[in-house]
């Protein structure tokens, strides 16, 4: 099966299955738009068991990266390198050097060949996702933004190991931050202000795991463009 198979279906069908630097600038572009009309559902999840500002913080941060993108160096791994930093230097709040640090360990991790497949995609989100858990030490079930980034990973890269289209993997990796991000309501936050509510954080949606999942949103958006 997959790639022992040699079959490719979707340069049969002619979609695009290579990630380029292109792909990844529509990629932050569409991340940013979402942000910016998903912000005051991001900031009333944050009111309920933070301070009401997660959304303002992304869209505000996003808006200085999207508008930096057409002055981003060549190269993939430089493009996403230049987004973590922006992100590290213009999002408030704990998501900033969350975010930034998954794209500058995305963007260490890809390198700056002109196009890569699904798989070394995958290695590059793992490395992001290793340097959020470095920065923040977040363990699966504390209810963070970890709850939907790392089963949305997972289902990337199982999905990336027998399929060769892009559009599919994204939506495989979507589905899975969907019902991470899903899951956070039961659980009981161990991680962040949040934490400070015990008991009271349990029944509501995780404002940074809602974010994470539109990261694989942003994918489908540009790749369905
Ligand atoms: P702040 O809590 O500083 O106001 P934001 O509102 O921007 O920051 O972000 C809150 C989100 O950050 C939470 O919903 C949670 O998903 C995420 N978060 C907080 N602390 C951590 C952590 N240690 N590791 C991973 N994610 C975290
Ligand atoms: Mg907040």
């Amino acid at each position: 099966m997959g790639e022992s198979s040699g079959l490719r279906p979707a340069a049969s069908l002619g979609a695009p299955d290579r990630i380029t630097a292109g792909f990844l600038t529509g990629w932050i572009r569409e991340f940013s738009e979402l942000m910016q009309t998903h912000r005051d559902r991001l900031n009333a999840l944050d009111a309920a068991i933070g301070d009401a500002d997660h959304g303002t913080n992304l869209a505000r941060g996003f808006a200085v990266v999207a508008a930096g993108l057409d002055q981003a160096p060549d190269g993939p791994g430089n493009l996403l390198a230049q987004v973590g930093r922006t992100v590290v230097g213009s999002v408030g709040g704990a998501a900033g050097p969350l975010f930034g640090t998954f794209f500058l360990r995305l963007g260490d991790a890809i390198g700056n060949d002109p196009e890569l497949d699904c798989r070394d995609f995958t290695a590059g989100l793992r490395a992001g996702l290793g340097g959020i858990v470095a920065r923040g030490s977040a363990e699966p079930g504390d209810k963070t933004l970890y709850d939907a980034l790392a089963p949305g990973i997972e289902a990337f890269a199982a999905a990336a190991a027998g399929l060769y289209d892009l559009p599919e993997v994204f939506t495989a990796g979507r589905l899975g931050a969907e019902r991470g991000r899903d899951a956070t309501i039961d659980m009981l936050a161990r991680k962040g202000r949040a934490s400070y509510l015990g008991e009271r954080s349990v029944g509501h949606q995780d404002p940074g795991a809602t974010s994470a999942a539109l990261l694989f949103t942003a994918g489908c958006r540009r790749l369905s463009a």
